[in-house]
């Protein structure tokens, strides 16, 4: 199927909650603008008061209906019908609803990277990579349509049938970060779908076009009205609306550590599921006998794609001494080298920061590092240049003399900053890589098989690569992290399907008596 649409026209990414398989505005007709990051450094949101300029036009990507509780109750009541229907369906055919998702998705890729680059910043690269990213998903979870299952057990009595059987939760909440706007939202509605659930997804303030077309593409696949609803707005407000009613049996969430914590208390309180994927501070290590050449490319594309806004984003560089001055050397003169630019220009590297605040954040981590005495070697300031002035564009930074104690080697930056250190033995680069209370992402270059087998098994992270970056993560795998990164579940792979459903034990007796486990056995 040929792309129908264009991303620079609204019917792409309806402004609009989609509501019951219908387009809605906010029941107080408010809303708030998306804001292009790319052209709009000095200018402040101005909500449903103030002015902005023309969907499409060079600073607002459109406004978004900015919803209440009201408005989270309906898709509560829409998503909740919607399930007595949706969770009959029998698994293969709703895999063969996400098969055609996955179609549709890959039909769009382009306009859908398009409209990503231009509504958060990352270049049109990574954008294709991230729609490619949702493909994959729902591919994935059509595929287990018809394999995910339960197990069949013997029976410690006879003429005793025992088996398990995954049940679906209900109406599930999905609360979403700008930073992966299309992948992230797939990860979480494809596998609940796929276990019989309904869904209400809360975007981002700074992606809800991506997550409006994300929707849209879901409906055009012949996802039933009610089964995939987003609502827009807040995260205080619609997000916590959705967290606290009564009717959604469970919430996923990926953000900010602070925001994990608020959404996890309000979830004990009600006893809701709750699956949180949260910061990071991952490093990559290099070994004296790595390959070089392979280590340095793959540290300036995890510390610097994405701009750093990437939860495995590569914020620590942890240096064998002998290696370190010719490495750091060379790492500062590639990022030195990267490109920044508009992300829909081809040859652009690194695209802007996605706000105002994002800015304001990493270059309030910038004076905390100075102050703390560590060596500003690279960058350090927001990128001027043609181009680049109206945008929210920060040059990619590179900071010496760390310690792992310092709060720049220890908090999530989310940005293009790369804290550097130096180690003699393997046991301390593993001892600084795990002494934040992160543990998301890790890597080890070296061509020690016995090195890489041990950093395997002492790295206290979710995920651990050898002789890669700390960015690239694939969908068949878990992802997520330990410690604060999260709270114990994990996304993607065959992982989540036990988030996104309930055991249930079913026991048959065909022996026509009472037969009393433990005890007649
Ligand atoms: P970041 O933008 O740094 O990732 P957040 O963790 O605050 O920051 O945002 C991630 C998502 O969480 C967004 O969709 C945001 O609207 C939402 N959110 C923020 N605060 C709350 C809250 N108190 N309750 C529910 N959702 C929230």
């Amino acid at each position: 199927m040929a792309a129908k649409f264009s991303s620079d026209s609204p019917s792409f990414a309806p402004r609009l909650n989609l509501i019951g398989g219908e387009w809605r505005k906010a029941s107080t007709g408010k809303t708030f603008d998306d804001i292009n990051p790319v052209r709009s450094a000095g200018f402040q949101p101005a909500g449903s008061l103030g002015l902005t300029g023309p969907a499409g036009s060079q600073r607002s990507i459109g406004r978004f209906p900015l919803s209440t509780e009201a408005d989270v109750d309906a898709a509560v009541r829409a998503a909740s019908e919607a399930f007595k229907t949706w969770r009959k369906v029998p698994a293969p055919q709703r895999g063969a609803i996400l098969r055609r998702c996955a179609d549709a998705l890959a039909a769009e890729k382009e306009e859908l990277a398009r409209l990503m680059a231009r509504e958060m910043g990352k270049t049109l690269i990574e954008a294709r990579g991230d729609v490619q990213e949702a493909i994959d998903c729902a591919n994935l979870y059509a595929g287990f349509s018809r394999t995910f299952g339960g197990q069949t057990l013997p029976s410690e009595l006879p003429d005793k049938f025992a088996m398990s059987v995954r049940k679906p939760l209900g109406v599930c909440g999905q609360i979403t970060p700008w930073n992966f706007p299309i992948a992230i939202p797939s990860w979480k509605a494809f596998p609940a779908l796929l276990c019989g659930n309904t869904v209400i997804l809360k975007p981002a303030e700074d992606s809800p076009a991506c997550a409006s077309a994300f929707g849209r593409v879901l409906m055009s696949a012949g996802v039933p009205a009610g089964v995939f609803n987003v609502v827009h707005g807040e995260g205080e407000v619609a997000g916590a609306a959705l967290v606290n009613h009564p009717g959604v049996a469970a919430i996923s969430f990926t953000g900010s550590s602070e925001t994990g914590k608020i959404i996890a208390e309000n979830c004990g309180r009600q006893l809701k599921r709750c699956s949180l994927e949260l910061g990071g501070k991952n490093a990559q290590i290099v070994m004296d006998d790595a390959d070089l050449n392979l280590a340095l490319e793959g540290a300036v594309w995890g510390a610097f794609a994405t701009a750093g806004q990437r939860c495995t984003a590569t914020s620590r560089l942890i240096l064998h001494e002998k290696i370190y001055d010719r490495f750091l050397r060379r790492f500062i003169d590639a990022a030195k080298a990267l490109r920044l630019g508009d992300p829909l220009d081809a040859k652009t590297q690194i695209g802007p920061l996605v706000n105002a605040a994002q800015l304001e954040r990493v270059e309030n981590y910038i004076r905390i590092g100075i102050e703390e005495g560590a060596t500003l070697r690279l960058g350090g300031r927001r990128a001027r240049g043609r181009g680049l002035n109206a945008g929210h564009f920060f040059e990619p930074t590179i900071f010496t003399d760390v310690t792992p104690s310092m709060r720049i080697a220890r908090e999530e930056i989310f940005g293009p900053v790369c804290a550097v250190m130096s180690f003699k033995r393997v046991d301390e680069a593993v001892s600084i890589l795990n002494g934040t209370r992160y543990g998301l992402s890790s890597s080890i270059y070296t061509r020690d098989v016995n090195a890489a087998f041990r950093a395997m098994r002492e790295l206290e992270a979710g995920i651990t690569y050898i002789n890669g970056p700390t960015i690239g993560a694939e969908v068949h795998l878990p992802f997520g992290g330990v410690k604060e990164t999260g709270n114990g579940h994990r996304e993607a792979g065959a992982a989540v399907l036990d988030f996104y459903s309930e055991w249930q034990s079913v026991y048959v007796d065909y022996s026509g008596k009472l037969q009393r486990a433990q005890i007649d056995t």
